[in-house]
């Protein structure tokens, strides 16, 4: 039987859809929403404007063959991401921390590199080896900025202090001493669908030996009629739980349409206050987004919270100082390597946070091994 279950039509069941279809196999996808491109979904919503559904996307990578890969389906605009913070007093500042974020926060005048980083080695906190996320900021950046930047989100996002996070977290948190404001400055592909990703989607799915059902839930036993599935749903799920949850958290999206806005090019802001929001997304500065002008513009907020007050909808693992999900996590891998036709794929099956890219090729990967196997 040369038929596969693929349950999940994000990046993850696309990748491998694609792959085995190639391959010459048959493939069924399932995903228990309504629409296809998982939590990369986009559409165009009444202001005319491309919205990204859970989220703003933005597709960074330097792994050649991926960005090869996905330029089969679809056009790419080449758009670099920057990001600005807005400081208390309605001041917009560069994020991550650059030179001149430095100077409008301290209102200092550095110039080089070199006095930056020795500005910051000033204000550090002296603390030799940093046990935690929050030790490891101020270790590296002092309190100030460790307070504006990072301690107000972190509580909104995770729900937790610094102080109980893992410093690996933040360690790559990449703070500059120049005054570039690129939010991925060393990716050397940066792009983003021309049509929107779920156009992308829809192409990727385009072959004859794949078919697509919506809304329909994947329930154990499914895989019987199947040689093989590859299953992105989240795998404590899949075990009903048994060996306890793994928690992630969760993103409400606050949608609305204004008449009237400033003329910046910045697509996404950050809050710094203490308030619930995060961040705040404006479309139509992303290229291709403003679809057709209807004199109004979409803002979207983001609200962290729980995943169970969520629907369900698994965000990101959660990560903490003592790592304790990441082992159970482990202990739920155990289970799944038994499991003689099924491998769990993508964000949700492996419990971890990942980019597209990430996802990408991990799964092309997984595939070729899979079918490698097969001969
Ligand atoms: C808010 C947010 C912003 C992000 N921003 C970026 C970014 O800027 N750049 C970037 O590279 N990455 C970003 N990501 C990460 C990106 O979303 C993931 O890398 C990618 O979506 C992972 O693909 P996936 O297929 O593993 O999971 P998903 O996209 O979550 O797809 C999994 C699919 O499986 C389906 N499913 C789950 N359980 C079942 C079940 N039991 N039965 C049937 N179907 C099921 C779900 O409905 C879903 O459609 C962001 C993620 C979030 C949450």
């Amino acid at each position: 039987m040369r038929a596969v279950l693929v349950v999940g039509a994000g990046f993850a069941g696309a990748v491998y859809a694609r792959t085995l279809a190639e391959a010459g196999y048959t493939v069924h996808v399932i995903d228990q929403r309504d629409h296809i491109g998982g939590n990369a979904f986009d559409f165009v919503d009444a202001n005319g404007i491309r919205v990204h559904r859970y989220g703003p996307h933005l597709f960074h990578t330097n792994v050649a063959p991926v960005f090869a890969w996905l330029q089969r389906f679809g056009r790419w605009t080449p758009y670099r991401h920057r990001v600005r913070a807005i400081l208390p007093d309605g001041r917009l500042v560069p994020l991550p921390v650059n030179l001149d974020t430095i100077n409008l926060v301290f209102g200092e005048a550095l110039a080089t590199d070199a006095e930056a980083e020795a500005f910051l080695r000033r204000i550090a906190v002296p603390i030799a080896e940093p046990r935690n996320a929050g030790e490891h900021l101020r270790a590296r950046i002092g309190d100030v900025l460790t307070d504006l930047f990072f301690r107000p989100y972190t509580r909104k996002m995770w729900g937790l202090e610094l102080e109980e996070m893992d410093a690996s977290i933040v360690r790559r948190l990449p703070i500059r001493f120049d005054s570039t404001d690129q939010y991925f400055p060393a990716d050397c592909y940066q792009a983003l669908p021309t049509d929107g990703y779920t156009a992308l989607f829809q192409v990727i799915f385009n072959h004859p030996a794949i078919t697509l059902q919506l809304e329909t839930t994947f329930v154990r036993g499914m895989e019987r009629n199947y040689s093989f599935c590859f299953n992105s749903m989240a795998i404590d799920a899949y075990f009903d739980h048994r060996l306890g949850d793994l928690p992630y958290r969760s993103l409400r999206f606050h949608s609305r349409t204004v008449s009237s806005w400033d003329r910046h090019d910045i697509s996404v802001r950050n809050y710094t206050d203490t308030g619930p929001f995060t961040r705040e997304a404006w479309w139509h500065c992303l290229p291709d987004h403003l679809v057709t002008e209807t004199g109004r513009r979409s803002v979207t907020v983001e609200e962290p919270c729980d995943y169970r007050q969520n629907n369900n909808e698994r965000y990101y693992p959660v990560k903490t100082a003592d790592g304790r999900y990441q082992t159970l996590y482990q202990e739920y891998r155990k289970l799944a390597e038994a499991l003689p036709n099924m491998t769990f794929i993508g964000r949700c099956g492996t419990y971890q946070y990942l980019d597209m890219d990430q996802v990408i090729n991990q799964s092309l990967a997984g595939a070729r091994r899979w079918l490698a196997a097969r001969g």
